[in-house]
């Protein structure tokens, strides 16, 4: 299939539910990133701050580029003019360095809250209780140039159904909690960012309304070309 024939296919499936496409070009060349915008694809994840830079000055002003990787607070101010929303934030510090750089661009940033879901130590992000406190803190509360729109996970690579299933469900009750303890009020806290190529569909079923779906519209990976050498 296509670049162009997967975007229309995920249209399809996705069309009248409450879940979007986020197209993950990472290690892929702006011209397949091209493609996918001619199909219509406007929302673009990125897990490199230096790739991102790369990449957005020679594309067009109305793709939405989302932060989905690890990111360190010295290389946000290098985002902060245009990224459209960052995925990964998983600490106070962060997100204090996040607000300032806002600020200097006179905007409010959107943010989702990553949490830790898989049974991999690997990967990255906050427990319940570790986002419960920051979210009391007083720290927190003087933040006035981010958003905070929902929660982000990255589940186990594992072939069982059973604990995808099983992570996913652990997202959006962590999703739940949060909402009705400190956004109960918020119309933008709606996000659940979870799934990707190889899960979406359970994701979707879970009550995904973020997918992250990389290989299975621009083919895989090839981590070894000259330029990351
Ligand atoms: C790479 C990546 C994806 C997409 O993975 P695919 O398996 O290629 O769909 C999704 N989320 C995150 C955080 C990623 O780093």
């Amino acid at each position: 299939m296509s670049i162009q024939e997967s975007i229309q296919e995920f249209n399809k499936r996705l069309q009248g539910s409450n879940c979007q496409l986020i197209a993950v070009s990472k290690t892929h060349p702006v011209e397949l990133i091209r493609e996918a915008y001619a199909a219509g694809q406007r929302a673009f994840g990125e897990n490199k701050v230096q790739e991102m830079m790369e990449k957005q000055p020679s594309l067009p002003e109305d793709v939405q580029w989302h932060m989905i990787g690890h990111l360190q607070t010295n290389k946000v101010k290098y985002i902060a003019p245009y990224v459209h929303l960052i995925q990964s934030v998983d600490s106070l510090k962060l997100l204090q360095e996040i607000n300032k750089q806002a600020l200097k661009y006179d905007r409010v940033i959107d943010v989702l809250l990553q949490f830790y879901i898989a049974e991999e130590e690997t990967k990255y992000g906050l427990s319940l209780e570790e986002a419960q406190q920051l979210l009391r803190s007083e720290a927190f509360k003087e933040l006035q140039n981010v958003r905070i729109c929902g929660v982000m996970g990255v589940a186990t690579n594992t072939e069982s159904d059973e604990e995808l299933q099983k992570e996913f469900r652990a997202l959006r009750a962590i999703f739940d909690t949060l909402k009705q303890e400190f956004f109960a009020g918020a119309e933008s806290f709606k996000e659940i960012s979870m799934g990707m190529s190889s899960d979406y569909q359970l994701a979707i079923a879970e009550g995904s309304t973020m997918i992250r779906v990389g290989s299975a519209i621009f083919g895989h990976r090839n981590y070894n070309l000259p330029s990351n050498q």
